[in-house]
């Protein structure tokens, strides 16, 4: 059964319909993800069923807790092999996704990867979260920023909140520890300007906890923030 077959009759229970385009390009990416894969290490995940259920279907879950619009400008931070940056480019051709990872070889495969299949709409930044959360091409400049196993919520915000612009969103994509996180990382959400606003969680086929971490960015972020990295590693606001 094909990578997208799998993933149509998994996502029907979610109410996730997978449209004729969508599925050629993520039929594209589930192949091209395991070619990349025997060159660099993307993902642990390389099974025909694990991509389409832990990857596509997964990533797919944000479009139950956000609307993307047209003209809308999404980041997704530490992409690494495009997750859920580049499945969300596929599916919102009219949305603008920016695709940031520190390391340059997984964004040389996610590159290729847009490219063959056919994605126009995401373009890939090789930086540091840090780094470019200072830059104002990037500050504030985003309706939406995503992630999804990148760091613990409190770091996280650091990374990812100073590219949402007031009004927008932050979507922390989770596995079972999410209320712990939000306990562990409301006060740093506070103080970058953010308000939690809900949590939507799921449960993969697989049996798998998913949870969907909804922060609103109320107001502005301190220009002190973010901190360089080992501060923020070191101490965690
Ligand atoms: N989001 C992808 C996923 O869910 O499959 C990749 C997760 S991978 C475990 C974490 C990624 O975050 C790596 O590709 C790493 O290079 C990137 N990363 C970690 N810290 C970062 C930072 N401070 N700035 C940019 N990228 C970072």
């Amino acid at each position: 059964m094909a990578i997208v077959d799998i993933l149509k009759e998994k996502a029907i229970p979610y109410g996730i319909e997978i449209s004729e385009d969508l599925g050629k390009k993520l039929e594209i990416y589930g192949e091209l993800l395991k070619d990349w894969n025997s060159k660099i290490n993307l993902t642990a995940i390389t099974d025909d069923e694990g991509i389409a259920v832990k990857h596509f279907l997964d990533c797919l879950l944000v479009t139950k807790s956000a609307e993307f619009n047209s003209g809308m400008k999404v980041i997704d931070v530490g992409t690494g092999a495009g997750f859920p940056g580049l499945v969300i480019a596929a599916a919102y051709p009219e949305v603008q996704v920016t695709l940031l990872d520190s390391t340059g070889k997984k964004l040389k495969a996610v590159q290729d990867m847009a490219e063959k299949m056919g994605v126009t709409n995401a373009e890939v930044v090789h930086m540091r979260a840090e780094d470019a959360g200072k830059n104002p091409d990037f500050r504030e400049k985003y309706d939406f920023a995503t992630a999804r196993a990148v760091a613990e919520l409190k770091v996280l915000s650091e990374y990812t909140l100073p590219f949402v612009k007031k009004g927008g969103t932050f979507l922390s994509l989770k596995g079972a520890t999410a209320i712990e996180e939000i306990s562990t990382g409301e006060k740093a959400v506070q103080i970058l300007g953010g308000k939690i606003e809900g949590v939507d969680e799921f449960s993969l086929p697989s049996g798998d906890k998913r949870a969907i971490i909804k922060v609103k960015k109320i107001s502005q972020t301190s220009a002190k923030y973010p901190r360089p990295s080992a501060q923020i590693a070191k101490k965690p606001l």
